[in-house]
C-alpha cells in the first residue's frame, strides 16, 4: 500500500467560516465537496481542535467562500496559520453577513455557499459537517485556486491540523542554499522566488530583507527563520 496515492486527489481552497455569540471565525479548508444536487448539499471536514469547529457545532451554520487563484499568501496565512483564539481573523477582512448570520468573505473570493448543518459525522480527529445550501452566489469571474496550485506555485504548506497533512520526511542530503524556513509554519523563503505578494522581487537574498519583513503565511518575524540545511 502506497499512502502517497492519497496525495493524487485534487482539491480546491476555501475559507470555511461560522459564528458564535456575535463573534466570527473562519479557517482555510481544502476538504469541501458537493454531496447531492437535490437538495444541494456540501460536506466540509474540520479538525476538532479548530475554533471554527466549535462555532459550527454551536451555531449549526457555515459559509464556504471559494478562494480566487490570485489570492495573496498573507490572506491565506491569516485564515490558515493563525488561530481565532489569539486574533480576530475578520478584523482586517472585508465581509458581509449572510442569511444565517455567518460571515461571507468578500476579498479574493469568487463565490460563496452558505449552509445549514443537516448531519454531523464523527471521524476521529475531524468532524464532517454536511450542510444544506441555503444561499449561494458567484461574485467574480476569476478562476478558483486549486490545492495543487497553492502548493506548487504559491509554495504553500499545510498546518498539522489539516485533514490532508502529511508529515515531511527529514532531508538527507545537505545542500548549499540560502533558503530559510519559518519555524512557526514551515514556509520556506526561496530567494529565487522572493515574496512577490509582499513586494519582494525574485532574486532577493533572505539576509538583505528588511527587519520589518514577516513570514507571508503566519506573520512570524525574520528572527523565527532558520537556514535550511
Ligand atoms: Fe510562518
Amino acid at each position: 500500500m502506497n499512502i502517497k496515492t492519497i496525495q493524487k486527489i485534487s482539491y480546491g481552497m476555501y475559507v470555511v467560516s461560522s459564528k458564535r455569540d456575535g463573534k466570527f471565525n473562519g479557517q482555510i479548508a481544502n476538504t469541501v465537496f458537493q454531496i447531492t444536487s437535490e437538495p444541494p448539499t456540501l460536506a466540509v471536514s474540520i479538525n476538532k481542535q479548530n475554533l471554527t469547529h466549535e462555532y459550527i457545532q454551536s451555531s449549526g451554520v457555515f459559509v464556504t467562500s471559494i478562494i480566487s487563484k490570485e489570492a495573496p499568501m498573507p490572506f491565506i496565512g491569516n485564515f490558515g496559520f493563525k488561530s481565532g483564539r489569539d486574533i480576530d481573523k475578520f478584523k482586517e477582512i472585508k465581509y458581509r453577513l449572510g442569511k444565517t448570520g455567518a460571515p461571507i468573505v468578500l476579498e479574493h473570493t469568487i463565490g460563496y455557499l452558505e449552509c445549514e448543518v443537516l448531519n454531523i459525522i464523527d471521524v476521529g480527529t475531524h468532524t464532517v459537517f454536511i450542510g444544506k445550501v441555503v444561499d449561494c452566489e458567484i461574485l467574480t469571474d476569476e478562476e478558483p485556486m486549486t490545492y495543487a496550485y497553492y502548493h506548487q506555485i504559491k509554495g504553500g504548506k499545510s498546518p498539522k491540523t489539516a485533514p490532508t497533512y502529511i508529515k515531511e520526511e527529514p532531508k538527507k542530503a545537505v545542500e548549499i542554499s540560502s533558503k530559510y524556513k519559518c519555524k512557526v509554519c514551515d514556509y520556506v523563503y526561496d530567494p529565487e522566488k522572493g515574496d512577490p505578494d509582499c513586494g519582494i522581487k525574485p532574486g532577493t537574498p533572505f539576509e538583505i530583507l528588511s527587519d520589518t519583513w514577516t513570514c507571508p503565511i503566519c506573520g512570524a518575524p525574520k528572527s523565527e527563520f532558520e537556514k535550511e540545511t
